[in-house]
């Protein structure tokens, strides 16, 4: 029988979660079910200094709220560390890794030899082949793993194809800190083998350290997981992904209106896809996620596409799941906070009348959310600019006349404001639309809104008729 799949995602808790952070968690999750396996959440505080709960919050909800679950309990790489240096003492005992006892200033020579020499600034490996004997007081030593001098290293990787490395090129790099703390290197080796890891799926900026964390594997005798480091992504105009290109947090994305199931399908499709299938369900990428499908080439990411595809998510979403996601973010937009502290019984079914309008015209949920603003505006309702200019004596004058018909009609249906409006229209010779700006000007305050008639009936007739009633002299 096979062995079974076991992925992780190892963020370090020093931010939020970044985008590029979060199609690595899909893609890890997406493989663990493809495969029926499992995908773990190692968080890597091991750096004591840079690591904050609220990252790790951040993390968590950010995940949460992408729906990608993961298996068991989050493990902190911190809590682990006894068992880093236990590992650091057995490569020792087993003379593939040694104490070094070289001082700050000896290294400061070393590298400022090594830049006068034009080579790379590398520990020249003085205390590897040392007998204790020689051991200085007074200094509290590292640990060096034995790198091998020469011949090479060929890494597989399933996204990069056969990476070969000079092992000249790997020096015998510190596995514990002389204050006994694992360096990095160490503590992804150890816990990716403990946790029984059989896939390694991050970001290629961690390739060259993956040809290191292999001489560790090879030290202990552990077998390398494979290996499938997915290019970084990039802004349209190819370079990496930046504050400069726009947000990067999962949390402003929530924020900006994006729904979660359309992040996923964009971010799949970034450094993977199925043949020019865009739209998926979740059940589709699982069944057609594979890591030797993903990309070699950097993918770039395309605000435009982004929002283009969530509209589509938006569109297609049932009321109700739609319903829920707008309330949720109420609070986290400017706007919103105002929305929610009013939602009564009343506005809670307006703005449920309302969403089959709204969700055919917003992009984001910000959007939706500005579009439904009329209807929780108090009398004497604000304008903008245009509106203010929409409403002057003419159009004040054609809200008039409609009004004494608006007051005469009782069966308040959009079928029958229609009727009724363009009856009125021909009888006094102006197109509809003239007729309808000054309107949807009254009622909303704005020059752009939902049909006019839908207005009018999420709003009900009293509201309506009220509205219209103050703008007419
Ligand atoms: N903690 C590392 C990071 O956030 C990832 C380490 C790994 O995946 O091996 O970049």
């Amino acid at each position: 029988m096979s062995q079974s799949v076991i992925t992780r995602f190892s963020p370090s808790p020093t931010g939020f979660l970044h985008i590029g952070g979060a199609r690595t968690a899909l893609f890890n999750w997406l493989y663990a079910k493809h495969t029926g396996g499992k995908m773990l959440l190692r968080i890597e505080d091991t750096d004591q200094k840079r690591s904050t709960e609220e990252s790790v919050q951040a993390i968590l909800n950010g995940l949460t709220w992408l729906e990608l679950e993961w298996n068991g309990d989050p493990i902190s790489q911190l809590s682990r560390i006894n068992r880093h240096r236990e590992i650091a003492e057995e490569l020792v005992a087993a003379d593939k890794a040694y104490y070094c006892y070289t001082s700050p200033e000896e290294l400061a020579e070393m590298r400022k030899k090594a830049k006068y020499e034009r080579k790379p600034p590398r520990y020249d490996g003085r205390w590897r082949d040392c007998s204790s004997t020689k051991v200085p007081t007074g200094i509290q030593p590292v640990i060096r793993i034995k790198s091998p001098r020469d011949g090479h290293k060929v890494l597989h990787d399933i996204v990069q194809g056969d990476i070969h490395f000079s092992n000249k090129d790997l020096d015998d790099y510190i596995i514990l800190r002389s204050d006994a703390t694992p360096t990095y290197m160490l503590a992804v080796v150890v816990d990716d083998h403990d946790m029984g890891v059989t896939h390694i799926i991050r970001g290629d900026d961690h390739l060259t350290n993956a040809a290191r964390q292999t001489v560790i594997y090879d030290a202990m005798g552990w077998t390398v997981p494979v290996m499938a480091h997915i290019p970084l992504i990039h802004g349209l105009d190819g370079a990496k992904l930046s504050k400069r290109h726009g947000a990067l947090s999962i949390e402003a994305y929530r924020n900006m209106g994006y729904l979660p199931i359309a992040l996923r399908n964009y971010l799949v499709r970034l450094g993977w896809s199925h043949g020019n299938d865009e739209i998926m369900s979740m059940q589709k990428m699982i069944e057609w996620f594979d890591i030797i499908d993903i990309n070699k080439g950097a993918a770039r990411f395309d605000f435009k596409k982004l929002e283009a595809i969530n509209g589509q998510y938006i569109r297609a979403s049932d009321n109700k799941t739609l319903l829920k996601n707008v309330i949720s973010i109420l609070p986290e937009i400017e706007d919103g906070k105002k929305i929610a502290a009013q939602l009564n019984e009343k506005y809670w079914q307006q703005l449920r009348d309302a969403l089959p309008e709204l969700k055919k015209r917003a992009k984001t949920l910000v959007e939706l959310i500005k579009g439904a603003e009329f209807i929780f505006a108090k009398r004497p309702i604000s304008f903008d600019k245009k509106a203010t200019a929409i409403l002057n004596e003419k159009g004040r004058r054609i809200l008039g006349g409609l009004l004494t018909i608006l007051e005469d009609c009782h069966n308040w249906t959009e079928m029958e404001l229609d009727n009724t409006m363009r009856t009125y229209s021909k009888e006094i010779g102006l197109k509809l639309s003239q007729i309808a700006q000054p309107l949807r000007a009254a009622l909303t305050g704005c020059s752009a809104s939902l049909g006019v008639f839908a207005v009018m009936t999420i709003l009900g007739r009293e509201e309506s008729l009220a509205r219209i009633r103050e703008q007419v002299i």
